[in-house]
């Protein structure tokens, strides 16, 4: 498994819980949405009224599970999780909904792979508080209504083009995520390393942060394994000459590349003169798939300037040449 992949391993599955900020004054970061949902969440609370429905979207591992969990909290009601692959059929997201107490959050992670079918269930829930259930069939079929209690959804997709207009029509809230500044994510590893109490160095969390790749999710994985080294090659605490060597020792340069990365652009520099080169030469010459490439691999290169997409092809930018210390070709 990469080191630097945004989506969680079960390792990270098993320990995020316990690393979740509960409360909207400990997530660090995301000031806009964070003052919104400050604003929203109190408005709601003085009236004494269900939140609006929620949509974050954004790259896995900003910090949106994070969020619905720290939006119930705030509210005072209890979070119901789910995803959107998870609720197969009509009744599945039924029977969710008619379990859930007055006022709670019901979070839908992954929300743009719902079926069309359940997509369908969740409109007029969202929108009335209540499901049209269809019973019988042909002739003496009809239609009763069932009241639901009121819920705040919480949506959270990778993919906001992905999801249909009505479905997004239906979301109050729409906030966005960003990738972490350094700082934060320094902010972010200084907080875990309280959690799991090993002492670290500001600068030591720093080296961590930058090649984190603007990810929490990253940064904390980053920071599990440094500890490790600490532990056995030193004294426990980790200082910034031991989280550099550990980090060199991993394979995550100082922007946080990896060797997939460093292959993929040392192949694109090496036989193709940095391109352009189409998508499935890329992945002919270095054996992955071309999907994979894109959705996994060339994001981050892409958000860092390293690759740009032109009609003909990808393109090595010259800061992908500066950074290997290579000469850009004329
Ligand atoms: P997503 O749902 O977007 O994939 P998560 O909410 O699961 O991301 O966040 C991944 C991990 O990163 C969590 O374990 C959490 O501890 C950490 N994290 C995310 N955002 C923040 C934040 N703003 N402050 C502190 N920790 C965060």
């Amino acid at each position: 498994e990469r080191l630097v992949a945004s989506d969680a391993s079960s390792e990270d599955v098993s320990l995020e819980y316990s690393l979740r900020p509960k409360f909207l004054q400990e997530y660090i970061g995301q000031d806009q949405v964070k003052e919104n949902l400050k604003v929203f969440i109190e408005a709601a609370r003085m009236r004494q009224e269900t939140l609006d429905h929620v949509l974050l979207y954004g790259p896995p591992g900003l910090g949106k599970t994070t969020l619905a969990a720290i939006i119930a909290n705030e509210m005072g009601v209890h979070v119901r999780t789910t995803s959107g692959p998870a609720i197969e059929r009509p009744g599945d997201l039924a029977a969710i909904l008619t379990s859930l107490e007055p006022g709670d959050v019901l979070f839908i992670d992954e929300i743009h792979r719902l079926h069309r079918s359940v997509e369908e269930v969740l409109y007029p829930a969202m929108e009335d508080f209540c499901l049209d259930i269809v019973i019988g069939k042909g002739q003496t079929a009809r239609s009763i209504r069932i009241d639901l209690p009121p819920f705040t959804l919480v949506g959270a997709t990778t993919r906001a083009g992905a999801l249909s207009a009505p479905l997004r029509d239906r979301f109050g809230v729409l906030s966005r995520l960003e990738y972490y500044q350094p700082e934060q994510l320094s902010q972010i590893v200084k907080r875990t390393a309280d959690i799991l109490e090993v002492s670290i160095e500001e600068e030591a969390a720093f080296e961590i942060a930058r090649r984190s790749r603007g990810t929490p999710r990253i940064a904390n994985r980053l920071l599990r394994r440094v500890r490790d080294f600490a532990q056995v090659k030193g004294d426990g605490t980790i200082t910034s000459i031991l989280a550099r060597e550990a980090l060199e020792l991993l394979q995550v340069d100082r922007l946080g590349l990896d060797h997939i990365d460093h292959k993929l652009l040392k192949a694109m520099i090496e036989k193709f003169r940095g391109g352009p080169v189409g998508l499935d030469t890329i992945a002919a010459t270095i054996g992955e798939e071309a999907q994979t490439i894109e959705d996994v691999y060339e994001p981050y290169l892409l958000q860092i300037g390293f690759l740009q997409r032109t009609p003909r092809g990808r393109i090595v930018t010259h800061y992908a040449y500066e950074h290997f210390g290579m000469e850009v070709p004329k």
